[in-house]
């Protein structure tokens, strides 16, 4: 029988109500004739929970009891949906990820699934099982220990279940609607995608849409899971949703496919730096040593052997990015007059594949900036992307103007 994979997020299973709701949903798809592999989330505000209470008992905690306890959310979840849909005469039973078993890297906190052997789950359904309710976000090392895939996680689970079960589709059910043009709290004609293609959801995703787990998306993308993000909360219906797809299906894209942007950003600039072979090298490793992460970098023209190194980092580690910057200096691996750091800046990005094909998306978004009065800070493009550092305080105003400058209360 074709196999769908549902996800179910924390909002959607909040509940023994909403867990219900969600079951009939399941139980909609089984009748149609599908085997259906569900994951689900702990209900919402658990992982917090469980996330703060490691860190009250042990600050420095050991990353492998910290997987155990905060695991254990969705293991809660996967027992009472297979409950649920017991008691709706589904066949139905839970699946911890050691059951399946979903084999991941032994990264504590932040694993990645290597490998999920399909043979025990396939065995009950043959057998006659319906549902095998698989708790989302975790698996097991090679060692044998639960591990976690990082917050988030579970649309990973989802998508790498439905790469291994060869599903013909992978639901994301989850609070909102879909995937829009840009956050319809900053721009109130925001409006709703039918299809979007992988790669610009993967932009959206890593630039701070945060519909999708990034790495769900990669995973996709990948290896070719048609996903679709659409609302536990709405009518049930086969077209509701935004389709995450193949370029190729979908037929006429627009050139910019959403506006995207990131608040919490900070501007560092090392001013005066010897310009010699290596000094790029000495700056970043100093910065990832640190954990820093570095996402646009600029360097200036060099004058008299000497230039300005940029780059921007979230607000929350320039502190971080400061200390391995001196330390480097203290330890002569760089030399420079001075560090200055700006964290009121915003990232501001539009994004679309349309953008290989079409030229002047860069020209027409700096006018549009610049009749707004909006001062760029940095630039930085990719192949379907282009960011600009700006003030913070012009943020809304900016995503605002670009979206009624490239028409996207017009997308669909
Ligand atoms: N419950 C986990 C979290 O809140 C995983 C997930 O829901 O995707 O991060
Ligand atoms: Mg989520």
């Amino acid at each position: 029988m074709p196999v769908l994979v549902m996800k179910f997020g924390g909002t959607s299973v909040a509940t023994l109500d909403r867990i219900r709701r969600a079951a009939k949903r399941v139980g909609v798809e089984v009748a149609k004739g599908y085997d259906v592999i569900v994951i689900v989330s702990a209900m919402s505000g658990k992982t917090n929970e469980l996330v703060g209470w490691v860190g009250e008992t042990s600050p420095l905690y050991d990353a492998r009891e910290y997987d155990a306890v905060v695991s254990s959310g969705e293991n809660v979840t996967a027992g009472l949906m297979a409950l649920t849909l017991q008691e709706m005469d589904v066949p139905a039973r839970s699946w911890q990820g050691w059951q399946v078993p979903v084999r991941t890297t032994n990264a504590h906190s932040s694993a990645r699934i290597e490998d999920i052997p399909p043979k025990n789950i396939n065995t009950k359904f043959d057998e006659g099982m319906r549902v095998a309710v698989v708790a989302g976000f975790q698996g097991v090392s090679p060692e044998g220990r639960i591990t976690t895939l990082g917050r988030g996680g579970s649309d990973t689970t989802a998508v790498a279940f439905a790469a291994a079960f060869g599903a013909e589709r992978c639901d994301i059910y989850t609070d909102v609607d879909g995937v829009y043009t840009t956050d319809p709290r900053v721009s109130a004609k925001a409006r709703r995608l039918d299809k979007i293609a992988f790669e610009e959801m993967l932009e959206l995703a890593s630039l701070g849409a945060k519909v999708l787990q990034t790495r769900s998306v990669e995973l996709a993308m990948r290896y070719k899971v048609k996903l679709r993000v659409l609302s536990s909360f709405e009518e049930q219906s086969d077209t509701a949703g935004t389709l995450v797809c193949d370029e190729e299906e979908i037929m006429e894209s627009n050139v910019v496919a959403g506006v995207a942007f990131s608040r919490d950003e900070a501007k560092m600039t090392l001013v005066s730096v010897a310009d010699r072979p290596g000094i790029a090298a000495s700056i970043f490793t100093a910065l990832s040593d640190a954990g820093v992460n570095v996402d646009m970098i600029v360097q200036n023209i060099a004058e008299e052997g000497r230039t300005d190194m940029t780059w921007s980092c979230p607000t929350d580690q320039v502190a971080r990015a400061q200390k391995a910057i001196e330390a480097a200096k203290a330890d002569g691996t760089i030399n420079y007059h001075e560090v200055i750091a700006d964290t009121d800046v915003a990232k501001v990005s539009v994004v679309g594949i349309g953008m290989r094909s079409h030229t002047g998306v860069a020209a027409k978004m700096f006018q549009v900036l610049s009749a707004e009065g909006v001062n760029i800070k940095v630039i930085t493009t990719s192949e379907i992307k282009i960011s600009v550092l700006i003030d913070r305080k012009y943020m809304e105003l900016a995503v605002q103007a670009l979206h009624d400058a490239f028409e996207l209360e017009k997308a669909a």
